[in-house]
């Protein structure tokens, strides 16, 4: 490749990727690349393998057969944990008994930025600034497992900014979360990914995701569809993977 053709690095590629657990085939010759900035919905029926693929992007699985970079380096051997951000499904239940209190949950995210063990005053200021951002600060001292499913949502993301995340992965994030702090939450992640932060996103519901998302990733198995969500709507991408007696809600926001 010239250089004056290459773009940026992709910050995930997925190349020819097949998994299995067992002999149960969960994901089939899947491509995908995610760029620098990228702010992708990916989307799909129960059980089509989403969550299995973003846990091959972080490099928590290994594919049988094909290739997962990120940030250029093979996924499972990525030991710069601090560049990703993943918030796992069910995540805000786990939180849920997490006997920490909001600011000491967000310091979690500045661990590796320490040195000798020990927050600086630049860590420290990292570690306001996160709270200060997703508006979390007046909570700094209340338990995490006393919030509301949105408020832990804007910790989880805080601490991926204290760690000055790269990159954010968020596995179905509003599950359980009410309307309103649905839509301050997808706010916040308009406002991160103009700022630079590259998102990866599960979502379940087809009218969030295309209004939000700059790019949709349809699966089920396979790709059926990586674009824009302008085309992804006009195309039959969505009815051929859910299968036609199967369409999924249109919410039409
Ligand atoms: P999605 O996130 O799209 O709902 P998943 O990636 O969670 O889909 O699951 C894809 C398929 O793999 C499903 O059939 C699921 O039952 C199966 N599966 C997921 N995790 C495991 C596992 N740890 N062991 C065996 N099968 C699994």
């Amino acid at each position: 490749m010239s250089g004056a053709e290459s773009g940026p690095e992709p910050v995930v590629e997925v190349a020819d990727v097949d998994f299995g657990f067992g002999e149960r085939p969960v994901l089939a010759d899947v491509s995908l690349t995610v760029d620098p900035g990228a702010f992708l919905g990916l989307v799909g029926p129960n059980g089509s393998g989403k969550t299995t693929l973003v846990e091959l992007l972080l490099g928590l699985r290994r594919p049988d057969t094909g290739t997962v970079t990120l940030f250029g380096e093979p996924a499972h051997e990525f030991d710069d944990g601090e560049r990703v951000g993943y918030v796992a499904q069910h995540a805000t239940a786990a939180a849920g008994r997490m006997p920490v209190t909001v600011r000491e949950a967000v310091a979690m995210g500045r661990y590796p930025h320490r040195l000798v063990g020990r927050f600086s005053a630049a860590d420290r200021r990292a570690i306001d600034d996160a709270l200060d951002r997703v508006d979390v600060a007046d909570l700094a001292d209340r338990r995490v497992g006393n919030l509301s499913g949105g408020q832990r949502q804007r910790v989880f993301i805080a601490r991926a900014l204290a760690a000055e995340a790269d990159l954010l992965v968020l596995d179905e994030p509003t599950v359980g979360v009410d309307a309103e702090s649905r839509e301050r939450f997808y706010d916040l992640l308009h406002e991160l990914n103009d700022e630079g932060l590259t998102i990866v996103l599960i979502e379940h519901d087809i009218g969030v995701v295309t209004t939000h998302a700059s790019e949709i990733a349809c699966l089920n198995r396979e790709l059926y569809f990586h674009g824009d969500p302008e085309t992804f709507v006009e195309t039959n991408a969505l009815a051929d993977a859910y299968g036609t007696n199967q369409a999924p809600v249109h919410h039409g926001h």
